[in-house]
C-alpha cells in the first residue's frame, strides 16, 4: 500500500506549483488525487495518472478537479440560467455510440468533480433510461417545475421516463416532442450545473435548430466511427452546426479499433474518419475510443463502464475524452467566442417555398 506521503512525493515534480495539488486520499490500494487546474487539465491529468500508475501497490487511481469552470453568457430568455455550459452530443446517424459516449462522458465529468446533468434529447429513441438503469417517474413538488431523476449523483431527464412503453414515442407528433424537450429545459429543476450534456437524436435534425434558438452559446461534440459510410452523414451534421452557429468543440471517434486477447490491434472499421471530421470542423479530435465488450455489457446492465469499472483502460479512454472536452470548452470561452443565435425566418421562404429557415 502506498502512503499519502509517497504519492505526494511522486507527484510533486510534475506540478507547476505545489498548490496545484489540492487533496490526496489513499483508501487501501486506491488513490484519488484532486488537482486545481493550471492550464489544460488533460496535460496535467495524464502526467499525474502516468505517475500514479507507476507507484507500487496502487491498484486503482482517479484524478479529480476542483471545479473552476467558466460559464457562458446567459441571455435574458435562456431557459437554463444556472447552467454554466451546455454540450450537445450529436452524430450523423444512429448506432455509432452517441448515447454511450454521452453517458460515459457525463459519468467521467461527474467523477472528476464537476456538477453534471444529462438530458436525453433523443426523443425518438431514448436510451439513457436503459444505459443508466433508471426507471421511475419525475415528480413535481410545487406543481410547476419537474424534479429530475438522479442516478450515481447525476441529474437526469428523458422522455423515456414519461412513457408507459418507450416504443410509444413513435406515435408522438413532432411538435409534441419539441414541446416536451423545451419543457425539459425550462421546467426541470436542473439547479446549478457546470455541464449539462444533451444526447441529441441522430441526423441533421430540427432539434438542434430549436435548441440553438433557445439556449445561449451551446457547444457541440460530434461522435463518429472511423469508416466513410458513417462520416458522410457526419459532415452534414457539422455543416448544420455551422449554419445554426453552434460551434463544434470536438470530435469523438468511437469503435476506433479492437484489441484482441493476444494484444493485437485491429482497425475493424478502417481508420482516419475521426481526424477527417475534426479537420473539417476545425475542432480537436477528443479521442479514439476502442471497441470493448464491457462497454456494451455495462451499458445493457444500466451502469456506464466509467462508473462500473472506473480504473479500467476503457474507462480511462472516456476520462481523457472528458478532460479534453473541458479544455476545449475553456479554450473557446477564453477566446471570448460567444455565438449569436441564428436569425430565423418563419415565413416559409419567398413564395411560400419551404426551406430551412435560416437567414445567414
Ligand atoms: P447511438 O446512440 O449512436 O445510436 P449507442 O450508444 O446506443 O449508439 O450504441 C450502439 C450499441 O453499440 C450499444 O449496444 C452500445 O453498447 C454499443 N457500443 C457503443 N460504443 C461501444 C464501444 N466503444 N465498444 C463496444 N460497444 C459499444
Amino acid at each position: 500500500m502506498a502512503t499519502r506521503e509517497e504519492v505526494i512525493a511522486a507527484l510533486s515534480p510534475l506540478l507547476p506549483d505545489p498548490s496545484a495539488l489540492a487533496e490526496v486520499v489513499v483508501l487501501g490500494r486506491d488513490v484519488t488525487v484532486t488537482l486545481r487546474p493550471r492550464g489544460p487539465r488533460e496535460e496535467l491529468g495524464s502526467k499525474v495518472r502516468e505517475a500514479l500508475a507507476k507507484l507500487p501497490d496502487v491498484a486503482g487511481f482517479e484524478v479529480r478537479w476542483q471545479a473552476d469552470v467558466q460559464g457562458r453568457n446567459v441571455g435574458p430568455e435562456d431557459p437554463l440560467p444556472e447552467v454554466k455550459n451546455v454540450v450537445l452530443v450529436m452524430s450523423g446517424k444512429g448506432g455509432v455510440g452517441k448515447s454511450t459516449c454521452a453517458t460515459n462522458l457525463t459519468m467521467s465529468l461527474h467523477r472528476a468533480g464537476f456538477r453534471v446533468g444529462l438530458l436525453d434529447a433523443d426523443i425518438y429513441g431514448p436510451s439513457i433510461p436503459t444505459m443508466l438503469g433508471v426507471t421511475g417517474r419525475p415528480v413535481s413538488l410545487d406543481g410547476k417545475s419537474i424534479e429530475p431523476l438522479e442516478r450515481f449523483g447525476v441529474k437526469l431527464m428523458s422522455i423515456g421516463f414519461l412513457l408507459e412503453d418507450p416504443k410509444a414515442a413513435v406515435v408522438w407528433r413532432g411538435p409534441m416532442l419539441h414541446g416536451a424537450l423545451l419543457q425539459f429545459l425550462k421546467d426541470v429543476r436542473w439547479g446549478a450545473l457546470d455541464y449539462l450534456i444533451l444526447d441529441l437524436p441522430p441526423g441533421t435534425g430540427d432539434v438542434a435548430l430549436t435548441l440553438a434558438q433557445r439556449i445561449s452559446s451551446p457547444y457541440a461534440v460530434i461522435v463518429t466511427t472511423p469508416q466513410a459510410v458513417a462520416t458522410d452523414d457526419v459532415y452534414k451534421s457539422v455543416s448544420m452546426c455551422e449554419k445554426v452557429n453552434i460551434p463544434v468543440v470536438g470530435v469523438i471517434e468511437n469503435m476506433s479499433y479492437f484489441i484482441d486477447t493476444a494484444g493485437v490491434k485491429h482497425e475493424l472499421f478502417g481508420r482516419g474518419g475521426g481526424q477527417a471530421i475534426a479537420d473539417f470542423a476545425k475542432a480537436p479530435l477528443l479521442g479514439q475510443v476502442p471497441i470493448d465488450q464491457s462497454v456494451r455489457e455495462w451499458g445493457d446492465k444500466g451502469t456506464p463502464v466509467v462508473q462500473a469499472s472506473p480504473f479500467s483502460p476503457i474507462a480511462r479512454a472516456f476520462v481523457t475524452v472528458a478532460e479534453r472536452l473541458t479544455d476545449a470548452v475553456d479554450a473557446r470561452r477564453t477566446e471570448g467566442e460567444e455565438e449569436a443565435p441564428p436569425e430565423i425566418d418563419r415565413s416559409g421562404g419567398p413564395g411560400g417555398r419551404k426551406r430551412l429557415p435560416i437567414m445567414k
